[in-house]
């Protein structure tokens, strides 16, 4: 067995001042990563949140694409059925080790350069000697650091051609996807 999942990580997050939050889902990060995700074949889509009424959102999304008749066919449903949605990093951790009988690798991701970190090129190789792996992206202004700090390795950043690194959840999603999957 060899399955890679995501994580979309609401809480612990941190906001512009460092503090500990938790942020709100969005429709976008839902849809958007899962479509990433679908089509590199991910195992599972984790979307993590503590809080009851956002896991509902989360569920009434996939309810509406994958649950009823004249859209369960879609490529959109195809795509929403990889989500589980979770209330807590450990839940994802959990249900990966039960599906994969294994400790799940977790590969926590930062548009900030954290030490030590791992490369791209190291991660692909990790990933596939792995029977899971769980590359673990954060909201708001990032991954708390108890969230680092419990991955076993953090991911060098992705870099573009410029000192601008402000990409959105769902376009480092797509980019990181692509470089590991
Ligand atoms: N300043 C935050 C940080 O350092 O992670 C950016 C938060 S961004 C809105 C949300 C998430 O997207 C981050 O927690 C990370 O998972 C991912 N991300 C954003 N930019 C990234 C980059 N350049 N390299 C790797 N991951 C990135």
């Amino acid at each position: 067995m060899n399955r890679l999942s995501i994580a979309l990580v609401h809480y612990p997050c941190v906001d512009a001042q460092g503090d500990i939050y938790a942020t709100a889902i969005t429709n976008m990060d839902i849809h958007d990563i899962s479509r990433s995700a679908r089509t590199y074949d991910l195992a599972t889509y984790y979307v993590i949140t503590p809080l009851a009424s956002q896991r509902e959102l989360a569920e009434t999304i996939k309810k509406h694409w994958c649950e009823s008749e004249k859209r369960q066919q879609t490529d959109r449903a195809q795509a929403l059925s990889l989500l589980r949605v979770c209330s807590s990093l450990e839940d994802a951790v959990e249900i990966e080790r039960q599906t994969a009988q294994a400790e799940p690798y977790l590969l926590a991701t930062s548009a900030k350069l954290n030490e030590p970190n791992i490369s791209f090129a190291n991660a692909r190789v990790k990933i596939k000697n792995q029977p899971s792996s769980i590359l673990i992206l954060g909201t708001g202004h990032g991954l708390a650091e108890s969230v680092l700090s419990r991955a076993h390795e953090i991911l060098e950043p992705i870099y573009g051609k410029s000192d601008y690194n402000h990409l959105s959840v769902r376009s480092a999603a797509a980019i990181l996807i692509d470089r590991l999957a």
